[in-house]
C-alpha cells in the first residue's frame, strides 16, 4: 500500500490569504489536507479539499475507486463542487457519515444526486478493492460534524490516517482502532502547539498513544503556530516523528 499526501495544511492553507510564504516563515506551500492511497489494484482518496484536483494532477492520478470523507468541514470537503463534475465521467462511491450526508443534503441539495453515496459508520469496516477500512471516531467538531480517522489494512500492512482531531475516543464504537499501525499520518497540533487545541481537558499526547512504527504529522500551519518550517521540523524530530509535506509519498510495509 502506498500513501501520498496531497495536502498537509489546516483550514487556511500555507500561506494563508493575503500572506506570502516568507510571511508564514514556511519553505513550501501547504494545501488543505487530503491523502491518496494506492495499491496495485485500488485507488482511494480521503477527503476532497478545495485543491484536490490540483493534487491529483500533480501525482498523475486519472481515476479513483472510492472517496472517503473524514468530516464535513470546508477544508476537507471544499472541492465537492468540482468532484460533482468528475462524478459525471468516473464511477466511484462517495462514503460519508450520516451527519455529513444530512449536511450535504441541506447545504448543497443540487449536488447530492451527482453521487453514489455510501454510509460510513463508527467501527464498521468497509471494503474497497483489496483494502479493508475501519472508520475510527475521533474528538473534533461533534455533534455538528461527526469526525473520523481511518484504519486501512491490506494483507499484513496497516496504516492509520487521522488528519484533524484533538483526542481519541476509545469508548466509542471503533474508537480504539488507532493503535500499532505500520504508518500513522496524524494531526500535528497535539505535538507542535497543544495550547491551540480547543478542548477543556487537553489530552496527553494522543500521537504517542497511537504507537505506530512510523508517524508523520500533518494539518500544519507555520503562520498560525508562529514557528518556521525548520522550527517545526526540529520539534517533530525531537519527539520521534516526521513532518509531512505536500506530495510526500510513503510505502506502508509491515
Ligand atoms: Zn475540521
Amino acid at each position: 500500500m502506498r500513501c501520498t499526501l496531497l495536502g498537509t495544511a489546516d483550514v487556511t492553507s500555507v500561506p494563508p490569504p493575503f500572506r506570502t510564504l516568507a510571511d508564514a516563515d514556511a519553505t513550501a506551500r501547504r494545501r488543505r489536507s487530503g491523502v491518496l492511497i494506492e495499491t496495485e489494484t485500488t485507488t482511494l482518496l480521503i477527503d476532497v479539499p478545495p485543491e484536490f484536483h490540483e493534487g491529483l494532477r500533480e501525482v498523475g492520478v486519472r481515476t479513483v475507486d472510492a472517496i472517503l470523507v473524514t468530516h464535513w468541514h470546508r477544508d476537507h470537503i471544499g472541492g465537492i463542487n468540482d468532484l460533482a463534475l468528475a462524478a459525471q465521467i468516473l464511477d466511484f462511491a462517495l462514503y460519508l457519515t450520516p451527519t455529513a450526508q444530512d449536511r450535504f443534503a441541506r447545504e448543497m441539495p443540487s449536488l447530492t444526486d451527482a453521487f453514489t453515496i455510501q454510509d460510513l459508520m463508527h467501527g464498521e469496516p468497509i471494503t474497497v478493492g483489496d483494502l479493508e477500512i475501519t472508520p475510527i471516531p475521533v474528538a473534533h467538531g461533534r455533534p455538528e460534524s461527526d469526525t473520523l480517522g481511518f484504519r486501512l489494512e491490506r494483507e499484513t500492512e496497516t496504516m492509520v490516517y487521522a488528519p484533524d482531531f484533538a483526542n481519541w475516543c476509545p469508548d466509542m464504537k471503533g474508537g480504539g482502532a488507532y493503535t500499532d499501525a505500520d504508518l500513522a499520518i496524524l494531526e500535528a497540533t497535539p505535538v507542535v502547539a497543544p495550547e491551540l487545541l480547543s478542548t477543556d481537558n487537553p489530552p496527553k499526547n494522543p500521537v504517542a498513544k497511537a504507537a505506530a512504527s512510523r508517524t508523520v504529522l500533518t494539518h500544519v500551519n507555520e503562520y498560525v503556530v508562529e514557528k518556521s518550517t525548520a522550527e517545526l521540523e526540529a520539534i517533530v524530530t525531537e519527539a520521534g516523528y516526521e513532518l509531512g509535506e505536500d506530495f510526500a509519498s510513503y510505502t506502508v510495509a509491515s
